[in-house]
């Protein structure tokens, strides 16, 4: 299949990071998938090229009315040396959702694939094995035509960077302390909650920031119209364990549908867990922790997969979950997860693509 692309390999490899220091999203391999767009001709010239900095129009739309897409996946190598990767088809199905909320066209979600793997082949050396790090994955688009009028740009580039991560948390899963957002929403029905676009994310900075001032580790939202019903935390997906029950927000239009969130219900459901998705208010959340029966919260991501959630502190109000540790159905799906894209645990789903 590598025939669809050209391969050029880059002259001057780079020295790899400290497997054991890595971060997240601060060191980038070799190479880069690069794909173009232009109306008439659809998507073309597909190719992996050393990677380096783009040259662009400073008119380029995307400067200017953001628009953009992307997605977050990430490769494993497992102990036997095999690479994994978990669920991509599920993250391109995405990208073409976010492709059509921003008038951006589709692309071809099996060439994108295989451009993925090859771009993987080709720097797999990059894969580090330490325990709890991964390769990155961030394939995304932007308009690149340079002209100032608002319209759809008839010019657009997509391009795969890869980028080898250490584990999220690297004291372990700590429960986190998360601030009721009041004031700031990240997203309304009709709006683009649902797409993975770069705007939400600019938007979503103010209330981080202020959360980060006052010693929180994110925000959770609240729904954008009547500020009651919980949505996300932080860019996760957000869980909780009431009673007995997992409840996760059902979609609703503004919330983004995590391959995280969708992958953890199988799961609750595969271990005949009792898990439902629906409408759930910080008001309910607040009484289940005062009647004793909120037992477990935590966000769920491609980046941190599980982020257990300790504290929740919802105007002048304190809510401690599990005393502040991880609870054991949280601990258990981070085990299970975890070791399906490492390969670890038995892959019974058929999430792991081979590269
Ligand atoms: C990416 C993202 C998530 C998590 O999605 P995954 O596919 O599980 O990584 C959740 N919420 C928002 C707003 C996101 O952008």
């Amino acid at each position: 299949m590598s025939s669809q692309f050209t391969v050029e390999k880059t002259q001057h490899p780079k020295t790899k990071p400290d497997q054991q220091n890595l971060g997240f999203g601060k060191h980038f391999t070799d190479h880069m998938f690069l794909m173009n767009y232009t109306a008439g001709e659809g998507w073309h010239d597909a190719r992996i090229v050393p990677y380096a900095p783009l040259s662009l129009d400073p008119a380029a739309m995307v400067f200017h009315y953001g628009q953009a897409v992307f997605e977050g996946l990430k490769a494993y190598k497992t102990e036997g040396g095999r690479v994994l990767l978990f669920r991509p088809d599920q993250n391109l199905e995405r990208l073409n959702i976010s492709n059509e909320r921003l008038s951006i066209p589709q692309i071809d979600e099996a060439l994108v694939l295989e451009g993925i793997k090859e771009l993987v082949r080709t720097d797999a050396d990059w894969i580090p094995t330490a325990e709890g790090t991964s390769l990155y994955i961030r394939p995304f688009i932007i308009a690149t035509d340079a002209a100032l009028g608002v319209h759809p740009s008839p010019q657009y580039l997509l391009i795969v960077i890869l980028s080898p991560v250490g584990a999220y948390y690297p004291e372990g899963l700590k429960p986190v302390k998360i601030n009721v957002e009041s004031e700031y929403v990240r997203a309304v029905r009709g709006g683009t909650g649902v797409a993975k676009t770069a705007g939400n994310y600019a938007a979503s900075l103010r209330a981080q920031e202020e959360a980060e001032k006052q010693g929180y580790a994110q925000v959770l939202w609240l729904d954008g119209v009547e500020k009651k019903y919980i949505e996300e935390v932080g860019s996760m997906n957000v869980f909780f364990k009431i009673n007995g029950e997992v409840v996760t927000p059902a979609l609703n239009g503004s919330i983004l549908s995590g391959v995280t969130r969708r992958s953890i219900i199988q799961i609750l459901q595969d271990k005949e867990i009792p898990v439902v998705e629906r409408r759930i208010s910080i008001e309910e959340l607040y009484e289940a922790s005062v009647n004793g029966t909120l037992e477990e919260a935590f966000g769920t991501g491609t980046a941190a997969v599980i982020s257990p959630i300790g504290e929740l502190n919802w105007e002048d109000k304190q809510i401690t979950i599990n005393k502040g540790e991880i609870g054991q159905v949280s601990q258990e799906l981070y085990d299970t997860l975890t070791g399906i894209q490492n390969g670890k645990v038995k892959d019974t789903f058929g999430w792991t693509f081979e590269v």
